[in-house]
């Protein structure tokens, strides 16, 4: 079972990370939920890509903070990633979403996972560990049936 534990970002990639997405929040557009969400991905390279949750009036089409992250890297040409650092206004954590792990697993299987809490105090964790038994792009290199 997942256990939350947190320490201070140690190392200066791990602050700027931190300090990126707690930034991020701040564009946050969540008039309904008024919870704001920051996500920073560093690429490969050392470039950072920053989201925020963008909702919406309808709701469906609202996306999270990592998934804009993410998407925003893939525009620019990047898909392969080191690191993210998610926060939001929580006094705690805050996970990222089935959705979010899914999306992230396109790219990653065991992606370096930083859970931000408001104080700037971070849980180390990957997508291995918050999405087990994970479904990836090299699961359709099975056998399958032939169309
Ligand atoms: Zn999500």
């Amino acid at each position: 079972m997942f256990q939350f534990t947190f320490e201070e970002p140690s190392d200066q990639q791990s602050v700027e990370l931190v300090r990126c997405s707690l930034e991020a929040r701040e564009n946050s557009h969540s008039p309904y939920s008024k919870l704001r969400v920051g996500a920073s991905i560093r690429a490969v390279g050392g470039r950072i890509f920053n989201g925020c949750n963008i909702e919406s009036c309808s709701y469906s089409p609202t996306i999270c903070a990592e998934r804009v992250a993410v998407a925003s890297a893939v525009a620019a040409g990047y898909t392969q990633f080191e690191a993210i650092a998610i926060s939001s206004d929580l006094k705690d954590a805050i996970t990222p979403c089935g959705v979010c792990r899914q999306f992230m697993r396109e790219f990653s299987k065991d992606l370096p996972i930083l859970l931000v809490r408001s104080d700037g105090m971070v849980c180390r964790t990957d997508l291995t560990e918050l999405l087990p038994g994970s479904f990836g792009p090299d699961s359709l290199d099975q056998p399958h049936r032939a169309v």
